[in-house]
């Protein structure tokens, strides 16, 4: 788990408002959910046999019995919300979006972490296929805003439970005959978690993958229409895409299409940015009405990792313009009344209250970046006056402190 010291403050900043101004333009409302809870959710909605809920989950027992797990991803918790407060009666579709930390028990390596952070958009109550390509063109066009290079998009259709059985079927039966071939994982996911193998990245998976038979294949005519109909609204939305028929991601929930942004960092790694996927039978799993739903979550702290290597500028609003500086007793009490006048006036002022010596208060302008210092000395204080300084030109001004506000914003349009 990590601090996020104030210096890295700004990435998560500008990504909260890239994510925040997209939703609302796409009538998205923001939802919470509390970062615990009950287990069930998870083993039922992620699925018992995935990686995320049997390695990764953080489960813990109550002293009054209760098993409750942090929230390792936030589709789950979300559909337990939309049932909780009877939003199958608001108007459909119901547009929710979030942001902030989920939790997972991961082995420590570059960009993972165990507590992280997540943005994501959730839309329950519509089936049409045009909701699938607008949440992969909003997770694009997040990491776009955010002037992310080298975007590739990749989808699959992973079918669903009229098709998606007998496609499991087909790839065991041709799995097993290769069996003494795979690695070690993928032996065991033969028989818990068979669609697995297809993402498996060992080595000796590889020509194995390449040879099974794959799900586009073998989707049912439901999935297959409304796979075409997400490719043909996406040409629509001129989004370019590859079909990627390894893709399946991680969780059970999933049906029909899965997608992930992925950035290609070099020739030889590409990361994955933001994933989703269909998810129309979660809610009626939870216990509410059939409800068919669509979502996607962006990981945020390779967002920021790669903002940060892709030297991603962002240009930061709240600059220091005006540094106050003081210089005795007097001065020093009087400061705290002229720092509350400009901020009413919504200019940025930097002070170094803690620093006695003028040289020293001026240095900490100059680092600051500060175009004015204003110098309140012992005499001025006496005075009611302050010194406006240039701090370009090393020119300075008396000015009477009741009209310091006014001129100094005067002194900064121009
Ligand atoms: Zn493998
Ligand atoms: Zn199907």
């Amino acid at each position: 788990m990590h601090d996020i010291l104030p210096g890295e403050q700004k990435y998560y900043k500008k990504i909260y408002d890239v994510v925040s101004n997209i939703a609302s333009f796409y009538g998205f409302g923001k939802i919470e959910t509390p970062v615990l809870e009950e287990e069930d959710i998870f083993l039922k909605g992620v699925g018992n046999s995935t990686e995320i809920v049997q390695k990764q989950m953080y489960a813990l027992k109550t002293k009054g019995g209760d098993l409750l797990a942090l929230r390792p991803e936030w589709t789950a918790p979300i559909a337990r919300a939309y049932i909780q407060h009877g939003m199958h009666s608001w108007p459909q579709p119901v547009k929710l979006w979030y942001f902030g930390p989920c939790w997972r028990y991961e082995r420590p390596q570059q960009d993972r972490f165990r507590q992280f952070n997540q943005f994501g958009f959730e839309v329950f109550g519509e089936k049409s296929a045009v909701i699938d390509a607008q949440v992969i063109q909003i997770l694009y066009n997040v990491l776009k805003e955010l002037k992310i290079k080298d975007l590739v998009v990749q989808v699959n259709s992973i079918g669903d439970s009229q098709c998606r059985p007998y496609y499991k079927k087909l790839l065991s039966g041709y799995l097993k005959t290769r069996e003494s071939s795979l690695c070690q994982d993928c032996k065991k996911r033969v028989k818990y978690n068979v669609l697995r193998v297809l993402d498996c990245k060992e080595e000796k998976c590889q020509p194995i993958k390449a040879d099974a038979p794959q799900i586009l294949d073998h989707l049912c005519e439901e999935c297959h229409a409304h796979f075409k109909g997400v490719l043909e609204f996406l040409d629509e939305a001129e989004i370019s895409y590859n079909l990627n028929p390894y893709l399946v991601r991680g969780l059970d929930y999933y049906t029909k299409t899965v997608f992930e942004i992925f950035c290609n960092v070099s020739d030889s790694l590409s990361l994955a940015l933001a994933g989703g996927g269909r998810y129309d039978k979660l809610v009626k799993l939870f216990g509410g009405k059939e409800t068919p739903a669509c979502g996607a979550a962006g990981g945020i702290e390779r967002i920021v990792n790669l903002m940060k290597s892709q030297e991603i500028e962002i240009k930061e609003k709240d600059e220091i313009q005006v540094f106050l500086a003081q210089l005795g007793d007097l001065a020093k009490r009087k400061s705290l009344k002229i720092l509350e006048d400009f901020r009413r006036a919504k200019i940025r002022v930097g002070e170094s209250f803690g620093r006695d010596s003028l040289k020293a208060q001026l240095n900490r302008a100059d680092k600051l970046g500060a175009s004015y210092a204003l110098i309140l000395g012992q005499k001025e204080a006496l005075e009611n006056a302050i010194i406006v300084r240039d701090m370009q030109s090393g020119k300075q001004d008396i000015i009477k402190l009741d009209k310091v506000v006014e001129e100094v914003k005067e002194k900064l349009k121009k």
